[in-house]
């Protein structure tokens, strides 16, 4: 009898065996400032009335298949346009994998622009999808040269554009994002994870062309723990797409809680000015920290910063060794070379990080 990793070896299909997977960091007691969550969820007084709405949820039926109540709430919620049609996803990572399932696969190809999402290369792995990238520009937006040789290179069933950009933090141009997608024969998602904290939406112009398909999620405004992801396009690609979706993907609880969090949309915007307030002041302590030489401009609840006197890993450990818990950037794409990635936490947590950075570097 062999052992089961003799099985495992024998039977795991070879482009799985090859992956890595998703590494996500062990936070321990650290404060977390490394993956993008909102320090705030429910204020205070709506937490109580959240609960109440909990406990009329029927834990032991299924939950509504077609989200009927929650896409209703995000359709004046997000102001998604009139016409358009809305797929559900346990996260937008799951609605990722599903576009995948449905248009590319085996012999197809998914684009990205480089340096962008890292969930972008997993799951075309994942799906057995080729997967090819072209390189933003020295401001890490499109450069539609680069763009256009892509498209025609690698001919994409999708491509994945992330606006703003994940992770460096800067918007896209939405006039150039709309002319790659005229551009382009296959699907063009355009990833607003980071819609809340960004300047302008391309959601308005999403039936504007035949082939692009707008991405959102809860998870960045004060909501990860939901696993809420939506899915706007034409009905035509979403009738099409909700073929691969499982019949449940999106719990009874978290329909309710979005549900709930769009009618009190309010409060979470009043989360989100909070932490664009604290990434203004951020940005300008931490530009002004010596041996910080870059801190990007952003678009979202994070930022992104180089050092250059000391090395971005070990910098990295320093901070975890002092209890701040942030990203190194360093190593995943060579224009982040000595970048790091600070998600904009609570006042008392970015100063706690503030200070461990100033203890952390040889001149401080
Ligand atoms: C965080 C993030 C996501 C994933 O969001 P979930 O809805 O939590 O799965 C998708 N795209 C980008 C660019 C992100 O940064």
């Amino acid at each position: 009898m062999t052992s089961a990793a003799d099985r495992a070896a024998r039977w795991v299909r070879p482009a799985i065996q090859a992956m890595d997977g998703y590494a996500v960091a062990d936070p321990g007691r650290a404060i977390k400032l490394d993956a993008m969550e909102s320090p705030w969820a429910w204020p205070g007084a709506l937490e109580t009335a959240w609960l109440e709405r909990m406990r009329k949820v029927a834990v032991n039926r299924y939950p509504d298949s077609r989200g009927r109540e929650l896409k209703a709430a995000l359709r004046s919620g997000l102001g998604i346009p009139e016409g358009a049609g809305i797929l559900l996803g346990n996260g937008s990572d799951e609605l990722i994998q599903l576009i995948n399932l449905a248009v590319a696969g085996a012999g197809r190809n998914v684009l990205a622009p480089a340096p962008s999402f890292a969930m972008y290369r997993v799951i075309a792995e994942l799906t057995g999808s080729g997967y090819a990238e072209f390189e933003l520009d020295d401001d890490f937006g499109l450069d539609p040269a680069a763009a256009a040789a892509a498209l025609a290179e690698h001919q994409p069933a999708v491509t994945y554009l992330a606006h703003p950009n994940n992770p460096t933090g800067n918007g896209l141009d939405l006039d150039a994002v709309a002319e790659l997608a005229a551009g382009a024969d296959g699907v063009v998602v355009v990833d607003e994870a980071y819609a809340a904290y960004a300047e302008a939406s391309f959601l308005p112009r999403v039936l504007e062309l035949p082939n692009v398909l707008v991405l959102r999620t809860l998870s960045k405004v004060g909501l990860a723990g939901l696993r809420v992801g939506v899915l706007i396009g034409a009905p035509a690609w979403i009738k099409e797409l909700d073929k691969c979706r499982l019949p449940y993907n999106v719990g009874s609880l978290a329909q309710a809680s979005a549900s709930f969090a769009m009618e009190h949309a309010e409060a979470l915007e009043r989360s989100v000015q909070a932490v664009r307030t604290e990434r203004h002041r951020l940005a300008g302590e931490l530009a002004a920290v010596p041996g910080v030489e870059w801190v990007g401009p952003s678009q979202t609840n994070f930022l992104t910063f180089r050092v250059t006197a000391s090395p971005a890993p070990q910098l990295h450990a320093a901070l975890r060794e002092r209890g701040v818990l942030i990203k190194c950037l360093d190593g995943s794409h060579p224009r982040l070379a000595g970048c790091l990635r600070v998600t904009v936490g609570r006042p008392d947590e970015n100063d706690a990080f503030l200070k461990a950075l100033r203890a952390s570097l040889p001149s401080g």
